[in-house]
């Protein structure tokens, strides 16, 4: 198993845990870019948003219920958050196993980077 996200998910590399289920575990950035980064992911491996398949939609729905979720328990809800998929080389992925980027606690800039 080569994937560092299905490592973490196995404990095999200690992360500090937000959140976990059955099917979605969220924890924080090694490297945050805000105040609250949190990468909120599924336990099932697809490697980008490419390989979301017609099974996958529940989960997905779930990914983003678990970020609205943290965001209200952090207390980020109302001033706002930003979520954030990259998907390929270009968008900046470097984690080939899905995972959604929870943002917050700063004024976020528009157009991104
Ligand atoms: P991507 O660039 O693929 O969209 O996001 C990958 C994210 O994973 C980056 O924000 C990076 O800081 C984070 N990351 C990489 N390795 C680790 C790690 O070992 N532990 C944690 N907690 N985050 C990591
Ligand atoms: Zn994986």
């Amino acid at each position: 198993m080569s994937c560092l996200f299905c490592k973490i998910i196995a404990k095999e590399i200690p992360v500090k845990t937000v959140y976990e289920d059955e099917t979605v575990f969220a924890l924080e950035d090694i490297n945050p870019q805000a105040p609250v980064h949190i990468l909120i992911i599924p336990r099932k491996h697809i490697s980008t948003v490419l390989d979301i398949g017609n099974d996958d939609h529940a989960l997905i729905g779930h990914m983003f219920q678990v970020a609205n979720k943290i965001a209200t328990d952090k207390k980020v809800a109302e001033r706002g958050f930003r979520l954030v998929m990259n998907c390929n080389r270009e968008s900046g992925q470097t984690v080939f196993h899905i995972h959604l980027h929870l943002l917050a606690g700063r004024a976020m800039h528009w157009p991104p980077g």
